[in-house]
């Protein structure tokens, strides 16, 4: 098995190296973060350590306060602490992993691996960040056996949220060195792992490089706009929505204009050198610092009045957001279809300005693409997986071919005089119908057959693991299948995952029949996110006809479907991933047990839209406030109610699934799966390990809670913000019922109350709200903009 990674150190704590420390914090290791001492301090400074590692602390400081958040949950900065390369750097003798961070130059890396080679311990592995630096130059003078333990971990910014980390193991990387940082990727840190070369930047980034230069220099010749651009290689290129220009302003031109240059400089023997040429008016972008959302201004940015202004490429100077109109609507329209394939195939097919460019552009990458394979990677998988992981792609270059069919793109590309490697004249000639095959094989352009994919069991799909050919149980709203070892899978099929009737009777059937028919049951939904909530149309409809018993009856059905999952005989697991929000936590709280993505963004959202939570969320979340306090300890526990009440008056949302730990949404012993393509099988095992060590349904408590005087003291609360301008009138009506449920009612002193009697509170709570004309509105602002609206 190898020695466990538990302590590491990350050296440069700059934009990477505070990320990556984050991250490996988020994973449970102990990080040691290091970065030179500042070249300008004062005779008294030079004695004093804290100046002596500012930069370090500065580092981790930014990684605590980054936005989006590079930390789970800010206890887990604990985990790293701040030093220098002068007085701290053989700490690392303690270390199991030091991954080098620093600046891009290989005369400092290199002294940097000398002085870690007389220090690190001998199991120690040593990783270089870099984002091109040959490995033999960086090794010049090293030992063999620091060669041995020598590889590139080339992470994507931010660390956190890119799934890529690329390995490049160097001719004397050990393999037994690589095989131990594939596991601790995956497994530790949740990413997917791409091998590469050692090649000037590797897969992703020679890859996307080559695609943005491209399609800048195809955007100047044929005198496009970059908003017609951005159109055209966003969604309806299966690319993400911030396509080509905005994805540069996120990245920052000047780091992107690095890559570019990197590649024009090294890449002398490619064949398409000339497209990492950077045009003049993009450096002169980088000389006045018009470098993107850093600067507030690059290819696009903010006008005075929030409008988005566009940077001309002629003058140089912005000016109103425009664009040709036909592409626009060409591309909005391909951008509304589901299926990226589909959505790639509609845009070649255009027989518009919006087709041509997007063929001239994908013309020149695929072919580049395919002429790399086995110059920056051995395999097709490895740049598709590369681009969707590294670049947020929907389709890989080859998934694209595919896509729009392999043959007719071969020979297409044949007949305009694209160069393409013998390899692809060799598919062709052996009939082979797509890099992909049905059957889950793939084509090896090396050998020139299909051959069988290794795909980690651990990653398998619904599709892969459900049994039989058709669902056990199957309504409008959802199904449940057979997902093998006596575990019942759950999946909701509405819009959205949304919550509606339908939905509510599977969870009541599923449970059911996972009772009779198996030992458990997961909540396993497919789609952009676990669930967004209940589907609010139904309840604007019942809402504005009065039809007040149908919405009572809606919520209690939901309220019962929760508490079915709570006591039922089997375990039942939820498995939430993406938006988790307002029912979408409340089954979450209801099924009791949860295996979450660590990338799940939870709350109970519902005064957003004017109401409470109805499906027993509010009752559940206190219930979990409260599960704490022993029997017989005198605690206030307006305290924990308080909290609770702010939770949900507030809407907070955890972004990620350790907030929603500390937050009280989910349990500490609650699963996190760091690795969504995991998710499944983790929670599938959670739900059999939790059956085979003896499950049984918790039974129903009850709790003293404040009643009067607790609805009194938070209705002070709000009346402050509202005083205050902080909350309106309407908020602190919402409020007020809120705080009714969580006290217990109104009646009288603190006193115990039931589950059931918490329900009804919850319920009656909901309906008063729909009657409520502010409520409604915001219901109807909410369907209709999918924002919440203030009044
Ligand atoms: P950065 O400029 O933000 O940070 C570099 C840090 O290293 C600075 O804090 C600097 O003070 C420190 N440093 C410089 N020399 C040092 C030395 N000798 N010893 C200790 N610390 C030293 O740069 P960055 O963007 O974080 O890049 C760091 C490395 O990661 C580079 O090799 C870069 O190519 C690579 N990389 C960057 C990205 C990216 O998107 N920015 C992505 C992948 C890899």
């Amino acid at each position: 098995m190898g020695r466990p990674i538990r302590r590491a150190a990350v050296i440069g704590a700059g934009v990477m190296g505070s990320g990556i420390a984050a991250h490996l914090a988020n994973a449970g290791v102990e990080v040691l973060l290091m970065d030179i001492v500042p070249p300008n301090l004062t005779d008294a400074e030079k004695r004093d350590r804290a100046a002596r590692s500012r930069f370090a602390a500065s580092g981790l400081e930014k990684a605590v306060k980054a936005r989006p958040a590079a930390f789970f949950h800010k206890d887990r900065a604990r985990l790293v602490s701040i030093g220098n390369t002068e007085d701290d750097l053989a700490k690392v003798r303690g270390c199991d992993l030091v991954i080098e961070a620093i600046i891009e130059q290989i005369e400092p890396k290199r002294a940097l691996f000398e002085k870690l080679e007389g220090l690190v311990p001998e199991h120690c592995i040593v990783a270089s960040n870099t984002s091109g630096l040959r490995i033999a130059e960086m090794m010049k003078g090293r030992s063999e056996g620091f060669r041995r333990r020598f590889l590139v971990m080339h992470f994507f910014n931010p660390v956190r949220y890119m799934k890529l980390l690329e390995l490049v193991a160097g001719p004397d990387t050990a393999p037994e060195t690589l095989e131990a940082v594939r596991r601790f990727g995956e497994d530790a840190l949740g990413k997917g792992i791409v091998l590469g070369k050692d090649t000037p930047n590797f897969v992703g980034n020679r890859i996307g490089a080559h695609a943005m230069m491209a399609t800048i220099h195809l955007m100047l010749e044929q005198g496009l706009a970059p908003e017609d651009v951005d159109a055209i290689t966003g969604e309806a290129m299966a690319h993400p929505k911030s396509a080509s220009f905005r994805t540069a302003d996120l990245v920052g031109v000047d780091t992107f204009v690095h890559v570019a240059d990197n590649c024009f400089a090294a890449l002398t023997g490619d064949e398409d050198r000339k497209v990492f040429e950077v045009p003049s008016y993009i450096r002169a972008m980088v000389e006045k610092k018009i470098l993107g959302d850093k600067t507030r201004g690059g290819f696009y940015r903010k006008g005075k009045d929030g409008s988005v202004e566009t940077l001309d490429p002629k003058t140089l100077a912005y000016r109103p957001r425009g664009g040709d109109k036909e592409i626009r609507n060409v591309c909005k329209e391909i951008g509304k279809i589901e299926d990226p394939r589909e959505r790639v195939r509609k845009l070649v097919k255009d027989t518009g300005k919006a087709g041509a460019f997007a063929w001239s552009v994908l013309s020149r990458s695929l072919a580049y693409a395919a002429r790399r394979i086995g110059e920056i990677a051995d395999d097709v998988v490895a740049v598709d997986d590369a681009m969707k992981w590294g670049y947020n792609w929907e389709l890989g270059p080859f998934e694209t071919w595919d896509a729009l069919g392999f043959e007719w793109v071969a020979l297409r590309l044949r007949k305009e005089g694209v160069p393409l490697p013998a390899s692809i004249d060799e598919m062709i000639a052996a009939g082979a119908q797509g890099f992909y095959a049905e059957d889950g094989r793939v084509w090896d352009l090396r050998r020139g057959e299909y051959v069988k994919r290794t795909v980690d069991p651990r990653t398998a799909t619904l599709t892969v693991l459900r049994k039989g050919s058709a669902p056990v149980l199957k309504n409008d709203g959802a199904e449940a299948w057979d997902l093998g070892d006596g575990v019942l899978g759950l999946t909701f099929k509405t819009k959205a995952n949304s919550i509606d009737p339908d939905v509510i009777k599977m969870i009541h059937d599923s449970v059911a029949r996972a009772e009779t028919d198996f030992r458990a049951m997961v909540v396993a939904n497919q789609g952009e996110h676990f669930c967004v909530g209940a589907n609010l149309f139904l309840v604007v409809m019942a809402a504005s006809q009065g039809q007040w018993d149908q919405v009572r009856d809606l919520v209690q059905s939901f309220q019962l479907a929760c508490q079915r999952m709570k006591y039922a005989s089997v375990p039942v697991v939820a498995a939430p991933y993406g938006m988790a929000l307002g029912g979408g936590l409340e089954v979450c709280l209801g099924a009791g047990n949860v295996q979450a993505a660590a990338e799940t963004y939870s709350g109970l959202v519902e005064v957003g839209v004017g109401l409470v939570p109805g499906g027993g969320g509010t009752m559940n979340l206190l219930w979990r406030a409260l599960e704490g306090v022993p029997d017989g300890a005198t605690v206030d526990t307006y305290a924990l109610v308080t909290q609770v009440f702010k939770n949900v008056a507030l809407a907070r949302v955890a972004t990620s699934a350790e907030e929603a730990k500390a937050f009280g949404y989910f349990r500490r012993e609650d699963g996190v799966s760091f690795d969504r393509a995991r998710l499944l099988t983790e929670a599938r095992a959670r739900a059999i390990g939790l059956a085979e060590s003896g499950w049984h349904p918790p039974a129903p408590r009850a709790y003293v809670l404040p009643g009067e005087s607790g609805i009194a003291t938070l209705k002070m609360m709000v009346g402050t913000l509202v005083d205050a301008g902080q909350a309106s009138e309407h908020d602190a009506k919402i409020a007020t019922k809120l705080a009714e449920i969580l006290c217990g009612g109104v009646g009288g002193a603190s006193h115990e109350v039931t589950e059931a009697e918490v329900l009804e509170l919850e319920r009656e709570a909901f309906v008063s709200l729909c009657g409520e004309p502010k409520s409604q509105e915001r219901m109807q602002y909410m369907l209709m903009n999918n924002k919440p609206l203030r009044n």
